[in-house]
C-alpha cells in the first residue's frame, strides 16, 4: 500500500488524507497545531468546492450545516444596491448555490472521515528530505516518517515549500488587512448578505446558519501594522478597530457589529503565495494555500484546495502501477517511536513489491497533477487579485466609474462570468472508469 505524509490538517491537507485514502493510500497528516481546529470564521462555498466535496462523499454532510443566502450582491458606501446577484439563478446554472459553512463546522466533517490513526496532532513539520530509498522523510515535533509521497498543505508559510523550492519567492503582501467575526443570533435580517464597497475599505457580511452572521472587512493598510495595546487586550481593541472604521457605515453593519462579541474579531494580513514554476518537486507536492495562496475577493482559496486534493487523488489513481495499490510501502514513524510495529513491518514486506513501475507511474501522476492544477489555480488566483484591486481601489474617480460600472452591469453578469471558476468537474475516485480530468 502506497503511503502519504500530509504536512498540514487545514482544509487542503484534510482533503487531500480523505482523496488519498479513498483510493487506497496509507495516509498520516502532521499538524503543527496541538488540535486539529479551524478559525472562528465563516466560509463561502461555491458550486466548484461543493463537486469537490461531492467526490469525497462529503457534499451532504456539508450541506446539512451550510446556510444559502437569498439575497445578496453590491452596495456602495452610501448603502445603494449596485448589482443584485441571484442564487437561485447561480443554482440552475452549476447545480449548487453558494453556501456558507462556519469553517470549524467544515473541519469538523473533513476530520470525521478519517481514521483517528492517521491524524497526528502537534506534529510540526520541521523537515523534508529525500530518503535513502527513494522515499521522502519527514522529520517532525513527534519524530520522523518516511513516506512515498509528501504532501505540503502547510498553508501560505508552507515550509515543505521553503524546503522543497529553496529559490521561490516568499508570501507577497496583497496591500490589505482583513478582519473577520462572527455574530451572535441575530433577529430581522433573513438570510440576507451583501458586500460594501467603499474607498480602500470593504465590509460583507453573509448568513449563517442559526440566526448568526458572517462579517468580513478589508482595508488597504501598511503591512504589520498592530493594533496598540492588543496583545493584551484579549481582543477588545481589535473589536474596537473595527467599529471605529465601519461602525458609522450603513444599516445592517452596526447591529452586525453591535451583536459580534468583543472578544471575537480576527485580523490577518492577507498574503498571497507568488507563482512557481511547478506544484511538484520529486515526491513532493504542495497544494492550497502552499501552492496558490490568493486573495480571499473570489472566495475561492479554499475551494481550490479541495479541487486539488481530489485531483490528486485522481491522477495517483489513474497513474500505472500506482493506482494499482502497489507502492513502495515504506513504513510511517521509522525509528521515532511514533509509528507502530505494524507500520514498520508492512514497510518491509511492501518493500519487496517495489519497482520502477511504481515510480515512474507516480512520475506521471505528480506530471498530470502539476499540469492539470497550475494553469487553473493561476488564472483564478490572478482574477482574485484583480477582484481584490477593485473592491478595494481608493482613488475617489476611479471609485466612481467601479460604482456606475456595477450599477450598469446585467445582474446575470456575475454569476455568467464565473463559468469557468464554477463549471469545474472533478475527476471520479472511486473504482471504474475514470472521467477526464477537467482543469
Ligand atoms: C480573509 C479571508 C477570507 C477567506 N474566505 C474564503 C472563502 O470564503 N472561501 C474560500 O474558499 N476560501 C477563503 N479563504 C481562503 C481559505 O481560507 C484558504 O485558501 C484555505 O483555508 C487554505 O487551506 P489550506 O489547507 O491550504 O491552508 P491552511 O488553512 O492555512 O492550513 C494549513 C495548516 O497547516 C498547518 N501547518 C502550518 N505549518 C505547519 C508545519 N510546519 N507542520 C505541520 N503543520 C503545519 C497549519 O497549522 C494549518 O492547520 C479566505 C482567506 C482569507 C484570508
Amino acid at each position: 500500500m502506497p503511503a502519504a505524509v500530509v504536512a498540514g490538517g487545514g482544509i487542503g491537507g484534510l482533503a487531500a488524507a480523505i482523496a488519498l485514502h479513498r483510493i487506497g493510500w496509507r495516509v498520516v497528516v502532521l499538524e503543527r497545531a496541538d488540535e486539529f481546529g479551524e478559525i472562528g470564521a465563516g466560509l463561502a462555498l461555491w458550486p466548484n468546492a461543493m463537486r469537490a466535496l461531492a467526490a469525497l462523499g462529503l457534499d451532504a454532510r456539508v450541506r446539512a450545516v451550510a446556510a444559502v443566502e437569498t439575497t445578496g450582491g453590491v452596495r456602495d458606501r452610501a448603502g445603494r444596491w449596485l448589482h443584485r446577484t441571484d442564487n437561485a439563478d447561480l443554482a440552475r446554472r452549476y447545480g449548487w448555490p453558494l453556501l456558507m459553512v462556519h469553517r470549524a463546522e467544515l473541519l469538523r466533517i473533513l476530520l470525521a472521515a478519517l481514521p483517528a490513526a492517521a491524524l497526528r496532532a502537534g506534529g510540526d513539520v520541521r523537515e523534508v528530505r529525500p530518503g535513502a530509498d527513494g522515499s521522502v522523510v519527514v522529520e517532525h515535533r513527534g519524530g520522523r516518517e518516511r513516506a512515498d509521497l509528501v504532501v505540503g498543505a502547510d498553508g501560505v508559510g508552507s515550509l515543505v515549500r521553503r524546503k522543497g523550492w529553496p529559490e521561490a519567492k516568499g508570501p507577497r503582501y496583497t496591500g490589505c488587512t482583513a478582519w473577520r467575526m462572527v455574530t451572535e443570533p441575530l433577529d430581522g435580517l433573513g438570510a440576507e448578505g451583501a458586500m460594501f464597497w467603499g474607498r480602500g475599505e470593504r465590509f460583507g457580511f453573509t448568513a449563517l446558519p442559526g440566526g448568526r452572521f458572517y462579517c468580513f472587512a478589508a482595508a488597504r493598510t501598511p503591512e504589520g501594522s498592530p493594533v496598540e495595546g492588543d496583545a493584551e487586550g484579549g481582543g477588545r481593541k481589535r473589536y474596537a478597530e473595527v467599529v471605529g472604521r465601519f461602525g458609522g457605515w450603513p444599516d445592517p453593519v452596526p447591529r452586525l457589529l453591535a451583536a459580534v462579541p468583543e472578544s471575537g474579531v480576527l485580523r490577518h494580513d492577507v498574503y498571497e503565495a507568488p507563482p512557481l514554476d511547478s506544484y511538484v518537486r520529486g515526491r513532493v507536492v504542495l497544494l492550497g494555500d502552499a501552492a496558490h495562496a490568493m486573495d480571499p475577493a473570489l472566495g475561492q482559496g479554499a475551494g481550490t484546495a479541495l479541487e486539488d486534493a481530489v485531483t490528486l487523488a485522481a491522477c495517483l489513481r489513474s497513474a500505472p502501477g500506482v493506482g494499482t495499490g502497489v507502492g513502495t510501502g515504506v513504513g510511517t514513524g521509522v525509528g521515532t517511536g511514533v509509528g507502530t510495529g505494524l507500520d514498520a513491518r508492512m514497510g518491509t514486506e511492501l518493500d519487496a513489491g517495489a519497482g520502477s513501475g511504481f515510480d515512474a507511474g507516480l512520475n506521471a501522476g505528480l506530471a498530470r497533477y502539476d499540469r492539470v492544477r497550475r494553469p487553473r489555480t493561476r488564472a483564478i488566483a490572478r482574477r482574485a487579485a484583480r477582484l481584490g484591486a477593485v473592491g478595494l481601489m481608493a482613488w475617489a474617480p476611479g471609485v466612481w466609474v467601479r460604482d456606475l460600472g456595477a450599477r450598469l452591469m446585467p445582474s446575470t453578469l456575475p454569476a455568467r462570468s464565473m463559468k469557468p471558476v464554477l463549471s469545474w468537474v472533478p475527476p471520479v475516485l472511486e473504482e471504474g472508469p475514470m472521467r477526464g480530468i477537467h482543469a
